[in-house]
């Protein structure tokens, strides 16, 4: 084995690491989010004032909202393992070229280049 094999192996490691980290804060997210209904019932057995109520319910939007963003995100992170375990992990999934180690420092969950990944989110996204 090489230095640079060994200067690999040691960053997917830190990778697979970073990205089991990442997933196991979804699943706790995830475990603090219960059905809207279930919690409306919550606030209204309280003695809220009006504004408390409104503020209440737009925490409960933005918590919504955050667990939304929190399992798409999830999913990524359960892909990028699966490309780890195919042995593809920091390989762009649609150009096959190296994904830059300053993206995979930051986003350990990234499948795709900075380019690739571009013109997906722009292919992808549903025009608000
Ligand atoms: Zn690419």
């Amino acid at each position: 084995m090489t230095n640079e094999d060994r200067e690999r192996m040691k960053r997917l490691e830190a990778n697979r690491t970073a990205l089991a980290k990442l997933a196991s804060s979804f699943e706790q997210e995830a475990g603090l989010h219960r059905p809207l209904a279930e919690s409306v019932g919550d606030i209204m057995t309280h003695d809220y004032e009006d504004t408390d109520f409104a503020q209440a319910l737009s925490d409960r939007e933005i918590n919504d909202t955050l667990v939304h963003l929190l399992s798409e995100n999830r999913e990524q992170v359960e892909h990028a393992l699966e490309r780890l375990n195919a042995g593809k992990y920091g390989v762009c999934e649609d150009c096959d070229e190296p994904i830059a180690t300053e993206r995979l420092k930051f986003r350990p969950e990234a499948t795709r280049c900075v380019a690739c990944q571009g013109r997906w989110d722009r292919l992808n996204r549903r025009s608000a």
